[in-house]
C-alpha cells in the first residue's frame, strides 16, 4: 500500500453561478482519491457511507487502484450530505447543509494491510477520526499530511489541535488559516501553525495559487493555471491534496524541492477538477493531457532577467 487515504465519501448538491446540481457523487476522500490514483498504483480509502452510496463509485475507484477495504457501508443508513453555494467570484462559498449522518459515529478501522504504509493524506473529517486512523498505524507513517475546515474549527478545535501537533504537513485555506491563528498576514499565519507542530504548511488560495513555507522560512508559490472556465470549484481543494500527495508517495522525495514539485501536481490536478461538476473530469484526464498542463505551468513561471551587477 503506498498511500492512506482518509476523509468524507459523500453525496453534495452544489450551486455555482453557472449551474446547478442535486446530489451527486464528492466528498474528501472520493476526490482525494480520483486525484492520488493518477500517481500511485495502490492507495487505501477510510471512510464510510450508507448503502444509499452507488456501487459503481466503488468498483470504479477500485478499478483505479484504490482500495476499498477500509470503506465501511452501513445498512440502512444515509451518507454524509454536504450543499453549499459559491459567490459569483467562486473562491468563496457558503455551507447551507451539513447532515454528517453516518460520519456521526464513524469508528475508522484500518485494514492489516494499511498499518505499514509509508505516506498517510488525513483528509477532511472529525479530527477525532483522523486522531484514530493515527493510533492504528503498526508504525508511524514516513510523512502524514492533512486538511481540515473551518466546520471543524468551530465543532472540536481541541481534537483538531491534537491532529495538527501530530503530522509533518498541514493543507489549509487562506480564510481556514487565518480563522486557525487569528493573524491576517497569510506569512504569519504560517509560522503560527508552523508553531503547532507541522513541519510544512501549504496554504491554498483558490484561483490565486498556493504557497508552500517551512520552518526556516523558505517559501515556494504556485500560482493556479489561469483557466477559460472554472465552472464547479468544489474538490479542488481535495484534488491537490491527491495530486500532491500522490506525487510525494510514488517518488518518496521528501525534500523541500520534492514538496515544490508536489505542489505543482498538486495545482495541476486540481485545475483539472474545477472544469465540470463533482469527480466527472477527474475521471476522464488522459496522460497527454495531464503532461501538457504541467508543461503550461512551468512556462507560466518561468522568465530569465538579467540584473545590473
Ligand atoms: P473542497 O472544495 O476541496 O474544500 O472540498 C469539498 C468537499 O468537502 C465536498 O465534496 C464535501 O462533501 C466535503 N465536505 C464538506 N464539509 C465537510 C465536513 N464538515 N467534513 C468532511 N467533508 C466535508
Amino acid at each position: 500500500m503506498d498511500l492512506v487515504i482518509v476523509g468524507s465519501v459523500a453525496f453534495d448538491a452544489i450551486e455555482t453561478p453557472f449551474g446547478k446540481t442535486d446530489k451527486i457523487v464528492g466528498g474528501a476522500g472520493t476526490y482525494i482519491s480520483y486525484a492520488a490514483s493518477f500517481f500511485v498504483e495502490k492507495a487505501g480509502l477510510v471512510s464510510v457511507v450508507g448503502d444509499d452510496f452507488p456501487d459503481e463509485t466503488i468498483s470504479e475507484l477500485e478499478s483505479r487502484g484504490v482500495d476499498t477495504a477500509g470503506l465501511q457501508i452501513k445498512k440502512g443508513e444515509k451518507s454524509f450530505f454536504w450543499k453549499g453555494k459559491y459567490h459569483n467570484d467562486m473562491n468563496s462559498r457558503d455551507t447551507l447543509v451539513t447532515e454528517l449522518n453516518v460520519l456521526a459515529d464513524f469508528n475508522p478501522v484500518l485494514p492489516a494491510a494499511y498499518r505499514k504504509a509509508r505516506f498517510l493524506m488525513l483528509g477532511n473529517l472529525a479530527p477525532a477520526v483522523q486522531l484514530q486512523v493515527i493510533e492504528q498505524f503498526d508504525q508511524r507513517p514516513e510523512l502524514i499530511a492533512m486538511d481540515t475546515m473551518n466546520f471543524w474549527m468551530d465543532s472540536a478545535l481541541d481534537d483538531l489541535k491534537k491532529v495538527i501537533s501530530k503530522v509533518d504537513i498541514i493543507t489549509i485555506n487562506d480564510e481556514e488559516a487565518r480563522q486557525l491563528t487569528g493573524e491576517y498576514s497569510l506569512v504569519k499565519a504560517a509560522q503560527k501553525v508552523l508553531e503547532m507542530g507541522p513541519k510544512y504548511i501549504v496554504i491554498k488560495k483558490g484561483e490565486n495559487g498556493a504557497l508552500l513555507f517551512d520552518r526556516n522560512k523558505q517559501v515556494f508559490f504556485a500560482p493556479a493555471l489561469p483557466l477559460e472556465e472554472v465552472f464547479d470549484p468544489t474538490g479542488a481543494g481535495d484534488s491537490f491534496a491527491g495530486g500532491f500527495m500522490g506525487q510525494i508517495a510514488s517518488t518518496r522525495d521528501t525534500s523541500f524541492e520534492g514538496l515544490k514539485r508536489a505542489v505543482i501536481m498538486g495545482s495541476a490536478t486540481a485545475s483539472f477538477c474545477v472544469e465540470k461538476f463533482g469527480v466527472e473530469r477527474l475521471q476522464n484526464i488522459t496522460e497527454e493531457e495531464f503532461d501538457e498542463r504541467v508543461s503550461a505551468f512551468v512556462n507560466l513561471t518561468q522568465f530569465d532577467i538579467t540584473l545590473a551587477e
